[in-house]
């Protein structure tokens, strides 16, 4: 997968040389192009922003530049051009699915107030552009929601992980334990510090564990995501996940009661 970052801070991409997505690079599973914004401004200060139409707070990425910028970088290619804005479309698991099956990843990162809109406007109409948000709050640019998306969608990649089940057991993974959350983990030893491994895990009854586990993950998903919870698919809930429900007193919604 190719993967390119445009940006007015190029250095907070050094992440990307370390670990998984280090390792995806040497390999050349991922190719990472990282573009200095200002390059493609033209006066003494190399300005990218100025102030917004309509008066407010703050400044605004001005289309000049990125113009410029996006025609250098995309020549007569189509990538699908990501940028991240609190106000775009949620990433989700699933997107970072759909975004590990592109062969061409462009990332824009705003800084300020944002890009002036008609950038999105102008390449939206030859590419594929998604405004997306990493969650409900709100950084100081694009640059850290750019690292998130691309090591979701990276350790996606085939060949990137050691482990291709690790990532089928994550949570918010597609299929039967969508809407779970993952449960606790543990390595050796057995007690630490007086905290004991429960003893399941310990029992080499591989039906045991995996009841346990999914005890566990409906109990935490409960807890710390009831929202989930109440979406889970009630085809893939057993007798077991039921009673375990109706001990923890949550209730399905009352149409999926039915099944
Ligand atoms: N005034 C903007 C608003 O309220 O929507 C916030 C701009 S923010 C200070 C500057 C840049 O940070 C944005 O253009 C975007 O690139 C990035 N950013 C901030 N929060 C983000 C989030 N939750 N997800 C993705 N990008 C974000």
């Amino acid at each position: 997968m190719r993967l390119d970052i445009i940006s007015i801070f190029p250095e907070y991409f050094a992440p990307l040389d370390v670990s998984l997505m280090g390792k995806a690079r040497e390999r050349g599973i991922l190719d990472v192009r990282v573009h200095q914004l200002r390059e493609w401004a033209h006066d003494v200060h190399r300005t990218v922003d100025d102030t917004p139409y309509g008066g407010g707070p703050g400044m605004v990425m001005k289309p000049e530049v990125w113009g410029e910028a996006l025609d250098t970088v995309i020549g007569d290619g189509s990538p699908r051009m990501i940028v991240p804005t609190p106000s775009g479309r949620p990433f989700t698991q699933e997107l970072a699915q759909e975004l590990a099956a592109e062969p061409w990843l462009l990332f824009a990162c705003g800084r300020y107030e944002g890009i002036d809109s008609r950038v999105m406007a102008e390449y939206g109409a030859r590419l594929r552009v998604d405004e997306v948000s990493i969650g409900d709050y709100v950084l100081a640019g694009g640059e850290v929601a750019v690292l998130v998306m691309a090591e979701a969608i990276g350790r996606l990649l085939p060949g990137v992980l050691g482990n291709a089940h690790s990532a089928v057991d994550d949570s918010f993974a597609p299929g039967a334990m969508r809407n779970l959350l993952e449960g606790p983990v543990y390595t050796k030893p057995p007690v630490w510090r007086g905290h004991e491994v429960p003893a399941v895990l310990l029992s080499g009854h591989h039906g045991k564990v995996a009841r346990w586990r999914r005890d566990q993950a409906l109990r935490r998903t409960l807890a710390n995501r009831p929202e989930l919870a109440a979406a889970l698919d009630p085809e893939t809930l057993d007798k077991h996940d039921r009673r375990l429900l109706e001990e923890l007193a949550f209730r399905l919604p009352p149409e999926d009661m039915a099944h």
